[in-house]
C-alpha cells in the first residue's frame, strides 16, 4: 500500500460509476434537459409532506424509529397489500422498512446470496442490481428481453437456470423498458421459480405506475408464491417523494427475519417523520391513485408522440416513469453514441440501454427516456429535439 492510494475493492470497480451519475453529470456540462435520471419535478401531495412537517413540528420520529419502522406505517404497508393485491401481510414480522427500496434490495440480496450463487434477471435491467450482487459475492446472469416489444421469453429464462442459482430477482413494471409483465407472463416465471425452488426478489418499486389495462400483478399473490418471495416497495415512487427515501420489504415472516437482521447494519433506520408521511400516503383514496396514473399517462403520451415525430421507433410504455425508443431509424447502430451525440445536438438527455446489460448487444439500439417532468419541460425537450436531431 506504501505511496499508493486505497483501491476499491475487486468485486466493486466496475461499478464505481453509475450511467445515472454519469448522464446527469453530462447534463450539467452541455446545459441538457434531464430525461435521464426518473424522478418527478413535481412533489407529491401536498396532505402527505403536510404530515410530514407536522411530525417534525411535533416531535414524532425525530429520534431513532424502530428497526423495521414505525408501527403506523408497517401497518400501513399491510393495509395497502390488503386493499390492492389481497394479500395478508403480517405488519409485526412480515413487513420490514428501509431507506429506499434500494436497500430493501441490496438488504435481500446480501441477505440470501452466498458466495458464487447466481442471481438471474432479465436484461436490460435497473443498474444497482448488478452492484448489489457483486456486493454480496454473488453471480449475475442476465437473460435478454427479447423481441420487439421487448418481452421476456421463458425459454431462455429457463436455459440460464443452472444448479447455482439461487434467486431470480424480478421487476415489474419494468425500468428501463417500461414494459409490464401480464399474467401469462408472471404465472410462467413463477413456474420455473417453483420447479428449480428459487427465491424471488420482486422489485415493485412502479406498482402504481401502469397504464390503461396493464395492471400490476404482484408475482406473490400467484399460486405457490407467497412463501417464496420478497416484495419490495417504494414510498418515493408512488408518493412522488423520491428524496425521502422510504421503501420496503414484505413477505413470509422468515423471509423478512433474514432480510431485517441485515438490513439493520446497513442504514439501522429510516427518516422518522418521513415514514408517518407514506403511511398518510398508503391510505389515500382510490381517486389519488387513478389521478396520478392519468397525468402521467398523459405526460407519456406527450413524450411518446413527440420521440415518434422525430423520427424514433417508440416501443409503447405500460408503465414506470420511461419510455424506450429504438434509435436506428435515425442512423445510429447504438444507443450510447446517439445520447452522446443528442446531449450535444439538441441538449436533452437519454440512458442507452446498453449499459444497463452484460451483452451490450442485447440493448444496443434502445434508449430510454423519463417522461415524468412537467409538460413545459417536455414540449421544450421535444423542441429540442426536432431541430436539433434534423440538423
Ligand atoms: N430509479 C431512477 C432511475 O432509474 C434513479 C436512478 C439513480 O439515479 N440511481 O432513473
Amino acid at each position: 500500500m506504501q505511496g499508493q492510494p486505497p483501491l476499491l475493492v475487486a468485486r466493486m470497480r466496475e461499478h464505481a460509476t453509475s450511467i445515472f451519475a454519469e448522464m446527469s453529470d453530462l447534463a450539467r456540462r452541455t446545459g441538457s434537459i434531464n430525461l435521464g435520471q426518473g424522478f418527478p419535478d413535481t412533489d407529491g401531495p401536498a396532505e402527505v409532506a403536510e404530515v410530514a412537517r407536522a411530525c417534525i413540528a411535533d416531535g414524532r420520529g425525530n429520534q431513532y424509529p424502530p428497526a423495521p419502522g414505525v408501527p403506523d406505517l408497517r401497518q400501513a404497508i399491510a393495509e395497502h397489500s390488503a386493499r390492492f393485491y389481497r394479500l395478508s401481510v403480517d405488519s409485526d414480522s412480515g413487513v420490514v422498512v428501509t431507506t429506499g427500496a434500494s436497500e430493501a434490495l441490496q438488504s435481500t440480496l446480501l441477505a440470501f446470496v452466498e458466495r458464487g450463487d447466481e442471481v438471474v434477471m432479465f436484461e436490460p435491467r435497473f443498474d444497482i442490481y448488478a452492484a448489489g450482487v457483486s456486493l454480496a459475492g454473488g453471480v449475475r446472469v442476465g437473460v435478454p428481453l427479447s423481441g420487439r416489444g421487448l418481452r421476456p421469453d421463458i425459454d431462455k429464462l429457463r436455459a440460464a437456470i443452472t444448479p447455482r442459482t439461487k434467486v431470480l430477482l424480478l421487476n415489474s413494471p419494468h425500468n428501463p423498458t417500461g414494459v409490464v409483465f401480464t399474467r401469462d407472463e408472471l404465472e410462467a416465471v413463477a413456474e420455473v421459480a417453483m420447479e428449480h425452488d428459487l427465491l424471488v426478489i420482486s422489485d415493485e418499486a412502479y406498482e402504481h405506475l401502469w397504464f390503461e389495462d396493464h395492471h400490476h400483478i404482484p408475482i406473490a399473490t400467484l399460486p405457490g408464491m407467497w412463501e417464496r418471495t420478497v416484495t419490495i416497495g417504494s414510498g418515493g415512487k408512488s408518493f412522488s417523494f423520491t428524496g425521502w427515501k422510504v421503501g420496503w420489504a414484505y413477505g413470509p415472516h422468515e423471509l423478512i427475519r433474514a432480510v431485517s437482521a441485515v438490513r439493520q447494519h446497513l442504514s439501522f433506520v429510516s427518516g422518522g417523520p418521513f415514514q408517518y408521511a407514506i403511511a398518510h400516503g398508503l391510505r389515500l383514496p382510490d381517486t389519488y391513485f387513478t389521478e396520478f396514473r392519468q397525468d402521467l399517462a398523459h405526460k407519456r403520451d406527450l413524450l411518446s408522440d413527440g420521440l415518434a415525430r422525430c423520427g424514433l421507433g417508440v416501443v409503447p410504455s405500460q408503465g414506470t416513469y420511461f419510455v424506450t425508443t429504438d434509435v436506428r431509424p435515425l442512423g445510429y447502430d447504438d444507443g450510447a453514441t446517439f445520447c452522446r451525440d443528442t446531449a450535444h445536438r439538441a441538449k436533452v438527455i437519454a440512458i442507452p440501454h446498453q449499459l444497463l446489460c452484460d451483452d451490450s448487444t442485447v440493448g444496443l439500439p434502445y434508449v430510454r427516456w423519463a417522461f415524468c417532468k412537467q409538460p413545459a419541460v417536455l414540449e421544450q425537450a421535444l423542441d429540442q429535439l426536432s431541430t436539433g436531431l434534423a440538423s
